[in-house]
């Protein structure tokens, strides 16, 4: 897996007009030698029809009852970043929306104040992928970097397809350390180009899964039907099955960005089905 190091994801979109901010749940917790503290950039809005287009009447009511508004036929979908300490570093990754993409997120600055973390104080900033709920975020509302001392990872693949291919540049020796930090990319292609989800070492492990499984109900019970965002939906299908298929059989603690706050949980085998149960 080889990365590019960018200046920044910039957002062409102009900023919607600010909005107020609220607290939101915020949860720590240790994971071998990192400290990680989950933090929310609020919620999105996702039509039933994009989270389980495939999904009978029944699945489709019970997502709704449970992670959503069963009037509106929306799935309100969180956003979980996780902050990483080890040692010196600071490590973030994913970044929500900034105020540029829906009214109910873009609470994440306000919600690390909350949590103690200084923005300065962020040393690297890693992508999972180029969505806007994922790097929108990435410049603040008067266009300076959100995180102004970080060095920002994405991966070249995702770079490739969302910006200019002659901007891309080799690997960074920064790399060489960020690797040895025990942070590893799991290609989990499909819902964009260049999708990763990571895995850090130590302890049980823990899989920060990103959009790799967007919902905790669909994703677990049918990780082989389609979801309506995916870019590539066979592809999407096959590293989803896969990634649930082994966090069931190892047991590994996985990371929802968008699962209910804080997104952490284990995936667990029943018979032939596959749930995913909640650590908090
Ligand atoms: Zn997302």
């Amino acid at each position: 897996m080889s990365y590019v190091q960018t200046e920044a994801f910039a957002s062409a979109t102009a900023p919607l007009a600010s909005r107020p901010v609220s607290a939101q749940n915020n949860y720590s917790f240790i994971q071998g030698e990192f400290e990680i503290t989950v933090v929310s950039d609020g919620f999105i809005t996702v039509p039933i029809d994009i989270v389980a287009p495939e999904g009978s009447p029944e699945q489709r009511a019970e997502i709704l009852r449970r992670t959503g508004n069963p009037d509106a036929g929306l799935v309100e979908s969180k956003t979980n970043i996780p902050v990483i300490r080890r040692k010196n570093d600071l490590i973030i990754v994913d970044i929500g929306s900034g105020n540029k993409y829906q009214p109910s997120d873009g609470r994440l600055s306000a919600n690390l104040i909350t949590c103690g973390i200084d923005a300065g104080a962020i040393t690297k900033v890693v992508f999972t992928h180029a969505h806007p709920d994922h790097v929108w975020g990435t410049l603040t509302e008067d266009g300076r970097l959100r995180f102004p001392n970080a060095t920002y990872y994405v991966g070249a693949a995702e770079w490739d397809y969302w910006m200019d291919p002659d901007y891309r540049n080799n690997m960074p020796s920064e790399l060489h350390e960020f690797a040895e930090g025990a942070q590893r990319a799991i290609d989990t292609a499909g819902h964009t180009p260049g999708h990763l989800s990571l895995e850090l070492a130590g302890g049980e492990g823990l899989i920060i899964t990103a959009d790799a499984a967007t919902n905790e109900i669909a994703s677990f019970q049918h990780p082989k039907a389609r979801f309506g965002y995916d870019t590539i939906p066979d592809l999407a299908i096959k590293n989803r099955a896969r990634l649930i298929e082994r966090a069931a059989f190892d047991r590994t603690k996985l990371l929802g960005y968008h699962w209910t706050c804080p997104g952490v949980g284990v995936a667990e085998r029943d018979g032939h089905d596959i749930a995913m149960s909640r650590c908090d």
